[in-house]
């Protein structure tokens, strides 16, 4: 028997469809077996009436090209993808080929083997449209095939008569349809069940190569970002080392310069303040009254540019990472006293009082370098100073509960704007107090106060309001029970 390979249903078809391509594939088996089976029955029964005289055989060749006509029919209908017709034209054949046989031999006339086999060929094909067609039709074919067992042979007879072979034949018919039925809905269900599975499976197929080509994409775009990533790397470290060489050659030009005016400065400084304070150094030759007051501003300009070099060289010192910030316990009364000082001799003949909000207990001591300490006490006195003109400057400190002290500096002056009061922290700028002012005043002296207290494990804020005044809020760790001295190396920065 030729097998023909089973087709391969596409996505999107349903069961039923795919039920009639798979049967329509076994017609067209089918019709070329039985035409090629009538073509053997032809020969044999030529070969065998013409041995033994045998008439009817006229009768069976009409059947016969009956049979082979409706295969031609089936054939030409499965051309054209009528299936249902195609059935109806093959079953229709062998229907009418079987009725011709049947009546042709009669009821009760002597039968010969082709009425008895014609009978008992309707079953066969009783079956094979309950195979090839769904119930509803097959009925229909059970119904054709039960009437031409009956009406067949009683055509153009007096009364109807059925023998025992139309009874065998009619009862193989139902019990065919009956199993043929069952076995075919089984069929339709696996077929079913197989064809859900299979689309399932196609889908989840397509799934897959769509999230492998999403996968591939996303690998593509991920590389391409990593390489953007190592590039952009590659510059960030040159550009950092740029920046770090410009900044070492900062450090060394603003160290060599610094030195080099210092020198000279001093003298001025110096010289300026002997002819001031002290005439004895010239024979007691007191300073005339009309060069007092040049005098006395070249050695106060003096003094300021001072102030400004060694900012600049503590920059200089904070850029090579060489600032000096020695820890240990250190007592914050002398400072307080110091700073006050320093204070009252700043405000001069300004109407500010300094006032003192210090616990009663007095502070504990804090961790730190004495000196840097004071210079950032002093730094933000001075500010307090140069930006109040009346009102009162407050020294202050407490004990924080999370072992720091907090000491702040508030003055009633002219305040800082809000978009100042994070960049002031940064160098060489001033906020709109500082440009309003006019005064002398370089933008480093809040960089380098924060540098030291990150040196010294501190931190440092404000709080101000314009034209009410600031307050500048600055933190040390408490003292530890033995500090040691430490190299610049040694101190955390951040
Ligand atoms: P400067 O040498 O300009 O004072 P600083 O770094 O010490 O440099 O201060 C930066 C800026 O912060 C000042 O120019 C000023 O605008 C502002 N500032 C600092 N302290 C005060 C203050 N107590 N009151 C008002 N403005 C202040």
């Amino acid at each position: 028997m030729v097998t023909t390979p089973a087709p391969t249903p596409t996505q999107g078809e349903n069961p039923t469809a795919f039920a009639d391509q798979v049967r329509a594939e076994r017609l067209a088996l089918l019709w070329k077996l039985t035409a090629a089976i009538v073509f053997l029955v032809f020969w044999a029964l030529l070969v065998i009436s013409t041995s033994a005289g045998l008439a009817r055989v006229g009768d069976t060749l009409i059947a016969g090209i009956v049979v082979i006509a409706g295969c031609f029919l089936t054939a030409a209908f499965l051309n054209r993808n009528r299936y249902t017709w195609a059935v109806a034209a093959y079953a229709g054949g062998l229907y009418l080929a079987i009725g011709i046989l049947l009546y042709a031999e009669g009821v009760g006339v002597a039968r010969t083997a082709q009425s008895g086999l014609a009978a008992l060929a309707l079953p066969c094909v009783v079956l094979a449209v309950t195979l090839l067609l769904p119930l509803r039709e097959a009925l229909v074919g059970l119904a054709i095939g039960i009437a031409i067992a009956i009406i067949a042979p009683n055509l153009g007879q007096p009364a109807i008569v059925i023998n025992s072979i139309q009874i065998a034949s009619i009862l193989l018919m139902l019990f065919t349809v009956g199993i043929a039925a069952q076995f075919a809905s089984e069929m339709y269900s696996i077929t079913e069940w197989s064809l859900r599975s299979y689309q399932k499976e196609r889908q989840l197929k397509d799934q897959l190569f769509d999230t492998q080509q999403e996968i591939q994409r996303s690998y593509m775009r991920q590389k391409s970002l990593s390489d953007e990533l190592q590039n952009a790397n590659v510059a960030l470290e040159a550009s950092r080392a740029a920046e770090a060489e410009a900044k070492n050659f900062r450090g060394q030009f603003l160290a060599n310069m610094s030195h080099e005016l210092r020198t000279p400065l001093n003298a001025i400084i110096g010289f300026s303040e002997t002819m001031l304070k002290y005439p004895m150094m010239y024979q007691n030759v007191a300073l005339p009254e009309a060069y007092r007051h040049d005098i006395q501003l070249v050695y106060n300009s003096g003094k300021t540019l001072l102030q400004l070099i060694n900012d600049i060289l503590d920059l200089a010192k904070i850029d090579a990472g060489r600032l000096d910030v020695l820890i240990e316990n250190v007592p914050l009364e002398p400072i307080f006293n110091t700073v006050k000082a320093t204070a009252t001799s700043l405000i001069g003949s300004k109407p500010i009082t300094v006032v003192l909000e210090l616990p009663p207990e007095g502070l504990p001591e804090v961790s730190g370098d004495p000196l840097r300490i004071q210079q950032v006490m002093l730094n933000l006195t001075s500010n307090a100073v140069k930006f109040t003109q009346q009102g009162t400057i407050t020294f202050g400190g407490r004990r924080e509960a999370n072992g720091e002290v907090c000491l702040w500096i508030r003055d009633t002056g002219i305040g800082i704007a809000e978009q100042d009061q994070e960049t002031i922290f940064e160098e060489f700028k001033q906020g709109e107090s500082g440009r309003r002012q006019g005064s002398a005043g370089s933008g480093l002296g809040l960089a380098i106060t924060r540098h030291l207290l990150r040196l010294m494990n501190g931190r440092i804020w404000l709080e101000s309001e314009p034209g009410k005044g600031s307050t500048f809020y600055f933190t040390l760790p408490l003292a530890q029970p033995e500090t040691q001295a430490q190299t610049p190396d040694q101190v955390s920065t951040t």
